[in-house]
């Protein structure tokens, strides 16, 4: 699992929708990823507050940026 891969799934993580097998790449890819855990905590941080005003959907619009945060960092730390 690359960044990519993670992210992709990030929404499905979210929703306790992830199949077993995936999960476990998913914590493998966290363990050894540090942006990919920063968006972790970021997201999971964006979802409490729009829990708390009943609202629980990750807009594409916030997938899109986080995406693009996530892959100008990754890029950024192989160069
Ligand atoms: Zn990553």
């Amino acid at each position: 699992m690359n960044c990519t891969d993670f992210l992709s799934q990030l929404t499905d993580y979210f929703d306790g929708q992830i199949p077993p097998e995936l999960l476990e790449e998913v914590r493998a890819h966290l363990g050894e990823c540090s942006h990919c855990r920063v968006v972790l905590n970021t997201t999971r941080q964006t979802i409490e507050v729009y829990r708390g005003n009943e609202i629980y959907d990750i807009s594409d619009d916030l997938r899109e940026r986080l995406h693009s945060a996530i892959m100008t960092k990754c890029l950024a730390s192989k160069t």
